[in-house]
């Protein structure tokens, strides 16, 4: 190898590393576009469909009557269990309500059927447990707010 090709060899190679390092220095001062999740949320869009909840009326009972509507409009039975009071038509009040969020859809099917406004999906989206059990909830941890509050 010539001296002449030693020098070209060099300078190229120096302009490579130097290149590499442009690119290095350039994405290092790019904004972020990670988020330290779940310290910092991400915003959601507004149509943003997750966690279910049973609303309460202005009398602060919920306004479920437990009609069965919602079970039957569900295409993946994500509403296995809903049982009613001993009472009748709208001043029927659900007792038990099952909603299974691991086989939820987030369709929103459920809440269109709905005849009394009784549900409805937030945008919670941070749906998460260790096991299966954690992402069945109950009516009480479908509880959301009274009406006038935001869910
Ligand atoms: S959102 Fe869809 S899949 Fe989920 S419970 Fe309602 S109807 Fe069923
Ligand atoms: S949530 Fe609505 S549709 Fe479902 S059982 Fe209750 S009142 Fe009926």
């Amino acid at each position: 190898m010539t001296r002449t090709n030693l020098f070209v060899d060099v300078v190229l190679s120096a302009l490579s590393i130097v290149k590499g390092l442009m690119v290095t220095l350039t994405n290092a001062l790019r904004p972020r576009v990670t988020r330290n999740h779940p310290f910092q949320k991400t915003p959601i869009p507004e149509v943003w469909r997750g966690r279910l909840v049973h609303l309460r009326g202005e009398d602060g009972r919920l306004r479920c009557t437990a009609c069965l509507a919602c079970q039957k409009a569900c295409p993946s039975h994500a509403i296995p269990t809903i049982q009613g009071d001993d009472k009748k038509g709208k001043e029927k009040r659900a007792q038990v309500y099952v909603w299974d969020a691991s086989r939820c859809l987030f369709c929103g099917l459920c809440v269109e059927a709905c005849p009394f406004d009784a549900i409805r999906l937030t945008r919670e989206y941070s749906i998460v447990g260790e096991d299966r059990a954690d992402l069945i909830f109950d009516l009480n941890r479908l509880l959301g707010p009274a009406e006038g509050e935001t869910a």
